[in-house]
């Protein structure tokens, strides 16, 4: 059996493109992965994402957007991409136990935000630590928090949590920025935001939340204690493209390159969210791109079934 869509990924990304297209009546198969749901699997309220008033749970958003699904008839697979074959028609899809054949495929697979990869980081997700300063800094009015980081984003995130914080101290391993110079300037100039060079995080301090960080002085390798609420990692982004190296244009980044927005090189393969999106980054855009794959996956299976009717 040839599939009509294959959607690999499980993110707003690949669960919005999954709505629109079973609302069509194509049945289409996620391959939503051994953990699945992408980012928000890992975020705790979200407060940004258009119909909720009162926030909700990323990993609850994810659920309802997998039931919404369902509903319409996608079905879920939940096994991690082993392979893509995308060389010849009809595609070939590969997870740990099968391969499927498929018409179109709707790649989704995302972004994980880097991590410092020390052991305190992943205890005190959702607790102080976040990797968001757009989703998450509004929980932190009035607290002291740290960005680690030198690029836009921290600079970013910086700046937006100047707004609820009261005091931002960026903690950079270097002694000079990696941000464009006007992020530099803008964050230089606000006095609620401190430097701190030369430095980075060696452990994340706390019992049931953050409550401070150990830093390390790179130059005399001298350790401090600081009290702290919040830590917001901003060290970039790296997407899930291992499996596509060699099947799809990549950028020097390893983003999928994109033209009209959610279109590849090979017509019948469609991009969604995160995984050629290193700027924008949002579930709500992520779902947006999902939406526009399906409306070109639908005219292009239109398409397909004409010529096949000839
Ligand atoms: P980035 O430019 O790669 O910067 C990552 C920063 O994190 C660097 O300062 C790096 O230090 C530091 N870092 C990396 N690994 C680290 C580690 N293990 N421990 C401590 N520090 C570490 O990433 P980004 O800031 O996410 O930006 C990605 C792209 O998006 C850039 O092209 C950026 O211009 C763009 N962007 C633009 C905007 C905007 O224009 N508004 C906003 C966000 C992002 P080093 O400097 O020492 O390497």
């Amino acid at each position: 059996m040839v599939e009509k869509i294959i959607i690999v990924g499980s993110g707003p990304a690949g669960l919005s493109a999954a709505i629109y297209t079973s609302r069509e009546g194509f049945r289409p198969l996620v391959i939503a992965g051994t953990r699945g749901g992408g980012q928000l699997e890992l975020t705790t309220i979200v407060e940004n994402y258009p119909g909720f008033p009162e926030g909700i749970d990323g990993p609850v958003l994810i659920q309802k957007l997998k039931e919404q699904a369902a509903k319409f008839g996608t079905r879920f697979v939940d096994e991690d991409l082993t392979g893509v074959d995308l060389s010849k028609r009809p595609f070939r899809v590969t997870t740990g136990g099968k391969t499927y054949e498929t018409d179109s495929v709707i790649i989704a697979t995302g972004a994980n935000a880097k991590w410092l990869g020390i052991s305190s980081e992943k205890k005190f997700i959702g607790k102080g630590v976040s990797s968001c300063g757009t989703c998450d800094g509004p929980f932190f009015k009035n607290k002291n928090v740290i960005v680690v980081g030198g690029g836009d984003t921290a600079m970013e995130d910086t700046l937006f949590l100047t707004k609820f914080a009261s005091s931002v101290t960026v903690v950079h391993r270097r002694e000079s920025l990696r941000a464009s110079r006007i992020m530099q300037e803008r964050a230089m100039s606000n006095n609620k935001i401190k430097f701190v060079f030369n430095t980075t995080v060696e452990e994340i301090l706390g019992n049931e939340k953050v409550t401070g960080v150990r830093l390390k002085d790179m130059t005399t390798g001298k350790t401090t204690e600081i009290k702290i609420d919040g830590v917001f990692v901003a060290i970039g982004y790296s997407p899930n493209t291992a499996m596509l190296q060699g099947k799809l244009r990549l950028d020097e980044k390893g983003y999928v390159v994109t033209k009209d927005e959610v279109k590849t090189d090979i017509e019948g393969v469609y991009i969604a969210g995160d995984v050629a999106d290193s700027f924008y980054r949002q579930a709500a855009t992520a779902s947006a791109s999902g939406v526009k794959c399906a409306l070109h996956v639908r005219e292009y299976l239109l398409r397909l079934d004409y010529e096949n009717k000839k």
